[in-house]
């Protein structure tokens, strides 16, 4: 493949267009090479297996301890469902802690995107199986007892404490599980959504707490309690080091500030983030940091933004658009104010590439990602297509951009800007005969994709359709 392109960030505005500058665009500088992620020789089906492994063994840990032994009546099976579903709700909580604990490995080898989406059913699933537990546990104990299941209850809440903080803890869980349902996600701000999830952690810390001191696996095994008191050390451990040792070590080591800002469009300014040794953060052409201003507002909320240019080894470009209050706020955003960067994470780069030709499909903000790849994908003349979708002409960025990295590149730019059903564009032009026409070669291409939903799920539909393998398919989400 040929060489990347060596266009640099700083074009001027587009004619007629009003944009402002409220610093002066610093100075262009060339793309840096990024070393090639380390390959790790462990694909995602083998952390897999050894996640279910480790599953079978605690439930063999549970048989070994004659848990399935003793099922003599209806109340034993009952207990023994309850304890089977505690054991195993537990355990997916602590898969939780590492799936979401940003570790860049795992990151790596799964992506975000498969990674939230295994944490939204495995997080649904561990609270009905904790659920169960309470259920299955209660109705069995009242039958072995003989009390109804309302003596049974107020006996076990009045006269246990440990059950009473497995009560806590299951009121965190369910907590969580309600407000992530879509319907109820839809109404709460994200800020909100994220401190009731916090209650999770402290959901986890009681689970633990309860099922070490009452569980019936634990109370007389100390292997039992040495092999679950190490699962919980690994995840709390994992999310220590990467969500809090990670950035702490990069804010220290980069001292990253806002160097300027510049207005692209209404609406849409460029942040760019100078700090020392930025060459060292490795961080490539689509790939995404998350963004925390560290100021007496701010510091306590980090918000995730994709690299709008190739990183120079001077600066990182986000260009962010508002949509809520935060990115709101940060239209006033002044230079010099310290930020602190978590990352580099995401999987949208050039090491996912299978094909010498590739395909860019961006819609909206979407673009931020793309529009850095573009520069930087190594490829000849005629091996780069950009397909950038807007509602409307004012929602394009970076045009004069594109069109000087296009030139630049040989790489083609279609801007396909309209809404749909309109007389002017009366279908989707997106849709898989429109994809056809606008890029016949598009089975033998990468496809790099980011956009809002509507607009990605269309699009996947499409290559589905013209029968382009999932695995040459690359997605950025910006909203979970
Ligand atoms: C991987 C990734 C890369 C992104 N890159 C860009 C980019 O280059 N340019 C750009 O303009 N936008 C980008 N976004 C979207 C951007 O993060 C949100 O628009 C921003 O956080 C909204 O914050 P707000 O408080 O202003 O709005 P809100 O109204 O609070 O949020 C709007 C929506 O943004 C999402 N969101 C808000 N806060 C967060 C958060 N802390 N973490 C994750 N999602 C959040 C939620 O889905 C929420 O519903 C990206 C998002 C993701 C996940």
């Amino acid at each position: 493949m040929a060489p990347s392109s060596g266009l640099a960030v700083g074009s001027p505005p587009h004619p007629g267009t009003a944009f402002v500058q409220t610093t002066s665009r610093p100075a262009a500088a060339r793309p840096i090479r990024v070393p090639l992620p380390r390959v790790w020789p462990v694909r995602a089906s083998d952390v897999v297996a050894l996640l279910v492994a480790n599953g079978a063994l605690i439930v063999a840990m549970w048989i070994r301890h004659g848990g399935a032994s003793a099922l003599t009546s209806p109340g034993a099976i009952l207990t023994a469902a309850g304890q089977v579903t505690a054991l195993v709700g537990t355990y997916l909580a602590l898969i939780q802690l590492i799936l979401m604990s940003r570790s860049p490995w795992l990151d790596q080898v799964f992506g975000m995107d498969r990674l939230a989406w295994a944490h939204r059913w495995l997080g649904f699933g561990t609270v009905w199986l904790l659920a169960g537990h309470v259920v299955f546990t209660t109705i069995g104990w009242s039958m072995a007892d003989g009390r109804s299941l309302l003596d049974e209850t107020t006996t076990l809440l009045g006269t246990y404490p440990f059950v009473l903080m497995a009560a806590a803890s299951m009121a965190c869980f369910a907590a969580v599980a309600v407000t992530s349902v879509r319907a109820a996600r839809r109404r709460l701000s994200y800020e909100t959504w994220y401190g009731i999830h916090l209650y999770a952690y402290l959901g986890i810390a009681l689970a633990f707490a309860h099922q070490l001191v009452v569980g019936s696996d634990f109370i007389n095994d100390p292997v039992a309690r040495i092999y679950w008191t190490s699962l919980l050390v690994i995840a709390v451990a994992m999310v220590l080091v990467f969500r809090f040792g990670q950035p702490i070590r990069i804010t220290l080591r980069h001292r990253p500030r806002i160097g300027s800002v510049v207005t692209e469009a209404p609406g849409v300014i460029s942040v760019y983030v100078t700090g020392r040794a930025l060459d060292r953060l490795a961080a490539r052409s689509g790939q995404y940091f998350n963004l925390r201003l560290l100021t007496r507002d701010d510091w306590w909320r980090a918000h995730p933004f994709s690299l709008s240019a190739a990183p120079n080894g001077r600066s990182l470009r986000f260009t962010i658009k508002e949509l809520g209050d935060w990115t709101a706020r940060l239209q006033a955003l002044k230079p010099g104010t310290r930020v602190a960067l978590e990352g580099p994470y995401g999987t949208l780069t050039g090491a996912r590439r299978t094909r010498q030709r590739v395909l860019l499909v961006a819609g909206g903000i979407g673009i931020t990602p793309l529009r850095a790849l573009l520069e930087s994908l190594p490829g000849r003349p005629g091996d780069l297509t950009l397909i950038y979708r807007a509602s409307r002409e004012s929602d394009l960025v970076f045009r004069d951009e594109l069109d000087a990295l296009a030139a630049h590149r040989g790489a083609t730019v279609h801007y396909l800007v309209g809404r749909r059903g309109t007389r002017a564009m009366p279908r989707d032009p997106l849709d898989a005969d429109g994809l056809r026409a606008l890029v016949p070669d598009v089975r033998n291409r990468d496809v790099y994709l980011c956009g809002p939903t509507p607009l990605m799920e269309s699009v996947r539909a499409s290559l589905k359709a013209l029968a382009v393998p999932a695995s040459q398919v690359h997605l950025e989400r910006f909203a979970y």
